[in-house]
C-alpha cells in the first residue's frame, strides 16, 4: 500500500484542497505517513499569491534532495497555485520534481502516481476543468472514516472556484482560472451529511465567496438582476440544514455587499456576527489602480449599512500596504478607513509583484524600508482597535463553539479549552473535569482580555448540560484567525 505526505503551504482554500487530495488518495489504497522517510509519495500543496510562500516550496523542496538521492523511486509532487503557474517550467527548474498537479487535476493524483512508479517520464498536468467543472466533496472522508465524531467542529466546504475579478495585484484568476460555481444541491447535501456526523459550524469557501450562482435557486429580489445569487445559497442553507448552528463564509468581495446579502444577514441568525470584507487600501487612487472597482466611500456606506442591519456585527479585513505609487498620503487614508470603519482585526501585507498580474506594468516604487515601516505602523493601529475591542468584551456573556484544547501557555491554572464566539473572537475557558465539550457551544462571561483572546468563565447551566464522558473527536483542523484565502 503506497504511502503519502503532504505539506501544504498558504491559506485555508489550500489546507481544504490537501483534504480532498488526501481523501482522493485514501479512497485509491494509499494511506497517510507520519514520516518523509515512510512516504512513497510527497505532496507539496503550493500557493502562489505572496512571493513568501513559494520561496518556502523551493526551501522546503530543496530539503528532500538527499533522500530523493537515496531513494530514487521515491515521487515528489507539486500541487496548486504554484503548480499552475508554473507548469512544465517547474519540472525544468526543479528537477527532482516528478508531477506537477493543478488545483483542478486532484483526481488524477492516484493514476498519475502509478504512472511514476512504472518508469513514465516527469509530468505536469494543469489543466481547468471549464466545461465540466468537478468539486470534491467532503462527505466521501466521513464515508471513509468510522465513528460519530468523525466530523470537524468547524468545516470549510467549497462553494465556487476560480475568480472573474482582475484585481491588478493577484495572480488568482491565472492560477485558479474563471469562476465555476458547485451546484447548490452538492453543498446542501455536503453540510447536511457534515452536520449529522456531528459538525456545527461550517464556513462557506470561495476566491469571491459572493459572486455564487446558482439558477436553481430562487431569483433575488430587489437586485440588480446580474447580480449573485449568494444571499439566495444562504437562505437555503438556513432552511434545509436546521441542526447547523453557526454558518460563515470567505472571502467575499465588496462589489456583492448588496442590500439582499445585507438583508440575509438581517434575517438570518445563522449566520455569525462577524465578516471579513477584504478593502485593500483606503485611497481611491490606490483602489483605481488595484482594479478593486469600488470607492472608499461606497465600502464604507456598505459596511454601514450591513452593522446597522446587524448591530454589534464585527470586522476584520485585508490590506496591502506599498503598492505601486503608494504616497504617504495615500497609506495615511488606509489607517484612516481602518479607523473609522473600526475593525477589530486585519491582516497586512507588503506588496509583492506577482508573475502574470496587471501591476506588474507598474513600477514597485515603494522602498522595502518604507513598506515594512507602513506595515508596522498598521499593525500598530490595528493592534489598539483589537485591545480595546477585546477589552469592551470583559463582562459580557458569549456563545463560544469549542474546537480544541488549549495551548499550553494558557494551561498554567489547569486545562483549558478554547473556541470561537460568534464575532470571531478566541476565547479560554477551564476545562471541566469528566464531560465532553469539545464541539458544544457553552455560554461564558468574558473574566479578561488578553492580547489576541480572551478568557471565560462558563455559565452553570451551561456546565449543566454538557454530557458525562471523555472528548472523542479527532484533532480539529489546523485553523488560524485569518479567514480571507487569497488576499
Ligand atoms: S484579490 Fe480576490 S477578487 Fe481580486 S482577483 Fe484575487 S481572488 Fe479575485
Amino acid at each position: 500500500m503506497p504511502r503519502f505526505l503532504i505539506q501544504t503551504f498558504g491559506c485555508q482554500m489550500n489546507a481544504h484542497d490537501s483534504a480532498r487530495m488526501s481523501e482522493v488518495l485514501v479512497r485509491s489504497g494509499f494511506e497517510e505517513a507520519t514520516e518523509v522517510a515512510d512516504a512513497d509519495l510527497i505532496i507539496f500543496n503550493t500557493c502562489s499569491v505572496r512571493e513568501h510562500a513559494e520561496q518556502k516550496l523551493r526551501s522546503e523542496a530543496g530539503k528532500l534532495a538527499p533522500e530523493k538521492k537515496r531513494r530514487p523511486d521515491l515521487v515528489v509532487a507539486v500541487a496548486g497555485c504554484v503548480a499552475q503557474q508554473e507548469g512544465d517550467a517547474l519540472l525544468r527548474s526543479m528537477p527532482l520534481v516528478d508531477l506537477v498537479i493543478g488545483p483542478d487535476n486532484a483526481s488524477e493524483l492516484p493514476e498519475l502516481y502509478h504512472q511514476q512508479t512504472q518508469g513514465a517520464p516527469p509530468v505536469a498536468r494543469t489543466v481547468f476543468d471549464v466545461d465540466a467543472p468537478r468539486f470534491l466533496a467532503a462527505t466521501s472522508a466521513l464515508q471513509l472514516s468510522s465513528g460519530a465524531h468523525a466530523a470537524p467542529t468547524s468545516a470549510y466546504v467549497t462553494t465556487m472556484k476560480g475568480c472573474d475579478e482582475r484585481c491588478s495585484f493577484c495572480v488568482v484568476p491565472y492560477t485558479r482560472g474563471p469562476e465555476r460555481y458547485r451546484p447548490s444541491t452538492e453543498i446542501l447535501d455536503e453540510i447536511d451529511a457534515l452536520v449529522r456526523a456531528g459538525t456545527k459550524e461550517v464556513t462557506l469557501l470561495g476566491q469571491t465567496v459572493d459572486s455564487y450562482r446558482d439558477d436553481a435557486l430562487p431569483a433575488v429580489t430587489g437586485d440588480d438582476p446580474d447580480e449573485s445569487q449568494f444571499p439566495a445559497l444562504l437562505r437555503a442553507i438556513a432552511a434545509h440544514v436546521p441542526g447547523l448552528a453557526r454558518l460563515r463564509y470567505t472571502s467575499p468581495h465588496p462589489r456583492h455587499l448588496v442590500p439582499s446579502l445585507i438583508a440575509a444577514h438581517g434575517d438570518l441568525p445563522l449566520l455569525a456576527r462577524h465578516v471579513h470584507m477584504p478593502v485593500q487600501s483606503g485611497s481611491d487612487r490606490m483602489l483605481k489602480r488595484m482594479i478593486r472597482r469600488y470607492t472608499r466611500a461606497e465600502y464604507v456606506a456598505r459596511v454601514r449599512a450591513l452593522v446597522h442591519a446587524v448591530p454589534g456585527l464585527t470586522l476584520s479585513t485585508d490590506v496591502i500596504v506599498g503598492f505601486p505609487g503608494e504616497t504617504e498620503d495615500d497609506f495615511k487614508a488606509t489607517l484612516s478607513l481602518v479607523s473609522e470603519v473600526g475593525f477589530t482585526s486585519l491582516f497586512g501585507f507588503k506588496y509583492s509583484p506577482r508573475p502574470h498580474t496587471p501591476a506588474l506594468k507598474l513600477a514597485d516604487d515603494v522602498t522595502p524600508e518604507t513598506k515594512a515601516e507602513r506595515l508596522a505602523r498598521l499593525f500598530e493601529v490595528i493592534d489598539g482597535q483589537q485591545r480595546r475591542h477585546l477589552d469592551s468584551r470583559v463582562g459580557q456573556t458569549a456563545r463560544v463553539l469549542i474546537e480544541n484544547d488549549s495551548k499550553a501557555q494558557r494551561q498554567a491554572e489547569g486545562p483549558t479549552v478554547s473556541g470561537r464566539t460568534e464575532h470571531n473572537e478566541i476565547v479560554h475557558v477551564a476545562r471541566p473535569v469528566g464531560k465532553r465539550i469539545i464541539g458544544e457551544i457553552v455560554t461564558c462571561t468574558i473574566t479578561a482580555a488578553f492580547k489576541h483572546s480572551l478568557s471565560g468563565l462558563m455559565d452553570a447551566s451551561a456546565l449543566g448540560k454538557l454530557v458525562d464522558g471523555d472528548d472523542v473527536r479527532s484533532a480539529p483542523r489546523k485553523r488560524s484567525l485569518r479567514l480571507s484565502p487569497v488576499v
